[in-house]
């Protein structure tokens, strides 16, 4: 008998007929003897759905009424697979982020989770009932509704499989598992086995929101088994996140293309060179509260710079506004902003052995005469921002170039 985290997102359980398909799903896991944990998005649209009658209300809403609003979704959802299991025989139990104690921070839209009480959930388990959790929503310390940011139901299973120390966090969704690129922009992508828990947080930090970030972060840390897997295909095995490298000379240096759309383009013209220049830009944006991403920085032979990072797409507005106050103090000559980037990138833990993959990264970009704006790398992953309109081709003749439609 083992103790499993089902977390199934918005497609798996976007209908009354899919949502009954779930408590199929999750009767068979207690007809072979295993205790289970299932959390539960809101139905597919339904969170944007939400945000957009508050946006209808409000333009600017009030974070802590926003998350009274956009948790509701999941609440409707743990309802109705707690009866459809009910229905077939199983005995189950729903239970809200609060109910259930997921204790958050207070930063609401975007709460990290403190701590959960699982005494109530062990209870029913150990009394035979399937529990049902609500996911992406926490309550704060004062009692207050919380949410996890978008795509948080998935931090919300690992979490709870971390807490309740499960055998495994299956993430059930509407592909068989993660993919060597997004599957719905490169049709010849290839599903992966397995891929090391350093690799998936790098492809989802780099924009493959198959697994929120923080869900990978978390399972890395506290050790969850976490596998991603279909929610409606039988029998698959998904893939298995891992902590081994698990390689061998064989396998391709590069595991995955990741890419995001939301990028803009900042540049700060005509700054002087000189110490202190970026920390004078960048220190009013970062106290602004705005992440900034790429960075670079050309000298020119006059004594001055030219400045450029990147930024959300939605920070582009609040960055040029506290751009222009900084801009007569520094004596910048002018501001350009681009909010039409992308951001696409290899990743790979066995790049750092390999010399030569940007290189072959930046031919086959110019082979297509695709300008590459900026370049960042680390020890697994080599970034390109690019025109946001070259996106899909950047990305498809990488995955060619990169041989990764090839069986390994
Ligand atoms: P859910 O609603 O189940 O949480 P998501 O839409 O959040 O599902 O995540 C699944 C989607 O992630 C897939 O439909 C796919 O288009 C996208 N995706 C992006 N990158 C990848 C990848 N590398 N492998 C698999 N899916 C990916
Ligand atoms: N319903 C939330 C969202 O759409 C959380 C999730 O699905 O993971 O972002
Ligand atoms: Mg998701």
């Amino acid at each position: 008998m083992a103790l499993i985290v089902q977390k199934y997102g918005g497609t798996s359980v976007g209908s009354p007929e899919r949502i009954k398909n779930v408590a199929k799903r999750v009767a068979k896991f207690r007809a072979e003897g295993h205790q289970v944990v299932v959390v539960v998005s809101a139905m597919s649209g339904e969170t944007n759905r939400l945000l957009a009658l508050a946006k209808e209300i409000s333009a600017k809403p009030d974070p802590r009424e926003l998350d009274v609003v956009v948790s509701t979704g999941e609440q409707v959802t743990i309802g109705l697979l707690a009866l459809a299991l009910q229905e077939i025989g199983v005995a189950a139990k729903s239970y809200t982020g609060g109910q259930v104690k997921i204790l958050t921070d207070d930063a609401f839209t975007k709460a990290r989770i403190l701590s959960i009480d699982e005494a109530a959930m062990r209870r029913d388990l150990d009394a035979g009932k399937v529990v049902v959790v609500a996911g992406f929503q926490g309550v704060d310390a004062d009692g207050d509704i919380t949410t996890l940011g978008r795509g948080g139901s998935d931090t919300t299973g690992v979490a709870l499989a971390a807490a309740l120390k499960a055998d495994e966090c299956q993430i059930y969704t509407d592909v068989d598992g993660v993919y060597t690129t997004d599957p719905r922009i490169v049709p010849e992508a290839r599903k992966l086995d397995t891929v090391t828990f350093e690799e998936m947080l790098e492809m989802a930090s780099l924009g493959s929101k198959v697994l929120q970030i923080r869900s990978v972060e978390f399972a890395g840390k506290y050790k969850v088994k976490l596998r991603v897997l279909s929610s409606f295909e039988e029998g698959g095995e998904g893939t298995l996140i891992t902590v081994e490298e698990n390689r061998n000379m064989e396998q391709p240096v590069i595991s995955g293309i990741a890419f995001n759309r939301d990028e803009a383009k900042i540049t700060v013209l005509g700054v002087p060179d000189q110490p202190g220049i970026a920390y004078q830009i960048l220190g009013p944006v970062a106290e602004a509260n705005v992440d900034v991403d790429m960075i670079i920085q050309n000298a020119g032979r006059d004594g001055t710079a030219d400045f450029s990072f990147t930024v959300a797409r939605g920070d582009l507005d609040k960055t040029l506004n506290v751009l222009d106050r900084v801009k007569a103090v520094i004596g910048a000559k002018a501001i350009e902003s681009d909010k039409t980037m992308c951001k696409v990138s290899l990743v790979g833990v066995g790049m750092h052995s390999h010399p030569g993959i940007a290189a072959r990264m930046f031919r086959t970009l110019s082979e297509e005469a695709i300008n590459i704006r900026m370049i960042s790398t680390s020890e697994i992953k080599v970034s390109v921002v690019i025109d946001e309109k070259y996106l899909e081709l950047a990305v498809r003749v990488l995955h060619r170039a990169f041989e990764l439609d090839q069986a390994v």
